[in-house]
This record gives C-alpha cells, structure tokens and sequence, in this order.
C-alpha cells in the first residue's frame, strides 16, 4: 500500500476544474452564504447546548458551582449575540481567500484515507498548536498597542456565559482566524478533522465562558486532568484578574510563563466544594465582580 505521507506532502498546485469558480468574486458568491450559516449554526448549537447545561443545573445542588455572585446582564447578552454575529461575519469575508488559495493549490491538501490513529494524531495536532496560538496571540492583544481596539470589547464581558463564546471586536476575530490559513499552509489536514477541530473548539470555548465550573472535583489539582482549563481558569481571567490565565485548552503556557493565578486551584476547590452547597437565589444579588468565597 502506498504510504500515506506521499498522498499528501505535494502541495496541490493545479488549474481549478471547469465547472469550479476560480475569481474571488465567483468564490465569494459561491460560499458566503453557506460559511456564514455553518458558522453562526456552530455557535448558536454550542452556545445554547452549554447555556442550557447550566440553566438545568442551576435547578440542582450544582446551582453552588457558580463561580461569580454577580449575574451576567440582559444588555450583556445582546451585545455578545450580536458582536458574535459580527465576528462570524469576518470569519465568513476571511473564508472566501482561504477558499480561494485551497482551490488554487496555495495550501497543502490532504488527500486519501485516515485511520482512526491518524485521526486522533492530528487533531491532538491541531489543538496543541491552537493553544499555543491562542496563549500567546492573547497575550500579546494584552500588550499597550493592541488591548484597545482588539480585545477591550471582549473584555466588556466580567461575568462571562456560554454566549461570550464569540464576543470579539473585529480585529480580534481576524487574528483567531488566522490561525486556519497558517495551519493549512503548514501541514496537509483531512477534512474530517477540521471538523472536529470546529466543533472541540466550539465547544471548549462555550464551556470556559459557562460561567458555573462543568468540571469534577478535584480537576485542578489532579497530576494529569490540571493540564487541562476549567471553567473557573477562564472566568477568573474575566472577573477576577486580566493579568492571568491566558490559556484556552491547557494551563501548561500559563504555568511555564508564570501567568496562572496564585488563587486559581484554591478558588477552583472552593467552588466545587460539595459542603458550599446554597440556595440558588442567594447567588443572584450581589453586583460584585469578584469569585464567591
Ligand atoms: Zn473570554
Ligand atoms: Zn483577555
């Protein structure tokens, strides 16, 4: 059998099919409507699928788990919806070249089969390299130059939910595009893991801005699972400290940069302590900003 390696190291560089647009114009009218609807689905399935998680566990015991006693505004909810329909918006403009290099052989294409193995190999890939990107793109939109018109919008958000999700100004939906066209220009992906890709980032996404920590006791401090962020981890990088917590699947950047909060696993313990366990209502007066102690 062939070895995969020489179905897809060669970049396609081939003349686009007859029946295929080959202008940007003709792409654009080809794709825009069905990127934006994929794209804007992929949000609203993932934002309402967590939101609804939490609405139903706020009806439980679970109701303790949140992490922050103030509640997240009705004017807060519309100006994420909204700024999410934007930034879906720039994905779908930025698509249309990405599309466009695909067809023209300007990106490595994957072709043939996956093994299962393969599968995992490369989305494994694709994450590890977009926590990176994430981390240190993050970073930088931290920096004096860029927090102002990339990621102050985002930061509107104190009291985050699964709708925060895609709460970005437009610059800053551009720069977490951009990791797509950089990826595909590195390594030959299968579609299918593109997909998936989509889809864990989605949903990992709406999970950090939950709101109410989704993950079991004691992961923060667990030897392998604290590798992984958590609900708090994200949200305390909105209500608590800007400065820390940069990470988006992992917290190994912000422990070797030394950016995860000091408080971080401690407030993580407390908001999955079992004996916190309170009355819903309670959680719903205070307007303060800060982590439930
Ligand atoms: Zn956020
Ligand atoms: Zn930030």
């Amino acid at each position: 059998m062939k070895p995969l390696r020489h179905q897809w190291a060669v970049p396609n560089r081939k003349a686009p099919p007859m029946d295929k647009p080959t202008t940007l114009l003709q792409t654009a009218q080809n794709m825009m409507v069905g990127s934006f609807l994929f794209d804007m689905a992929r949000y609203l399935i993932a934002a309402s699928l967590i939101a609804g998680i939490v609405w139903l566990l706020r009806q439980t015991r679970w109701a303790s788990r949140k992490i922050q006693r103030r509640e997240a505004s009705r004017a807060d909810f519309i100006r994420e919806v909204l700024a999410a329909a934007r930034t879906v918006a720039v994905y779908t403009v930025l698509a249309v070249p990405t599309v466009w290099a695909f067809r023209h052989g300007y990106f490595l294409e994957y072709r043939g089969a996956v093994t299962p193995l393969a599968f995992c190999g490369y989305l494994a890939a694709m994450v590890l390299a977009h926590d990176t990107w994430f981390y240190w793109s993050h970073r930088a939109m931290h920096t004096r130059p860029l927090y102002r018109s990339f990621h102050r919008f985002h930061h509107l958000t104190i009291t985050p939910t699964a709708w925060t999700a895609y709460s970005f100004a437009i610059p800053e939906a551009a720069m977490m595009y951009l990791f797509m066209p950089v990826w595909f220009s590195l390594v030959a992906t299968p579609f299918a893991v593109v997909f998936a890709f989509l889809a864990v980032m989605i949903v990992r996404n709406a999970m950090g801005h939950a709101g109410l920590e989704l993950h079991p006791r004691g992961w923060a401090s667990h030897p392998l699972l604290g590798w992984i962020t958590t609900t708090t981890h994200h949200d305390m990088h909105h209500g608590t400290s800007f400065n820390h917590n940069y990470g988006f699947y992992f917290t190994w950047w912000d422990k070797l940069m030394g950016t995860e909060h000091p408080d971080y696993v401690q407030t993580f313990d407390r908001v999955t302590d079992p004996s916190r366990a309170v009355p819903a209502q309670r959680l719903t007066t205070s307007a303060s900003p800060q982590t439930t102690a």
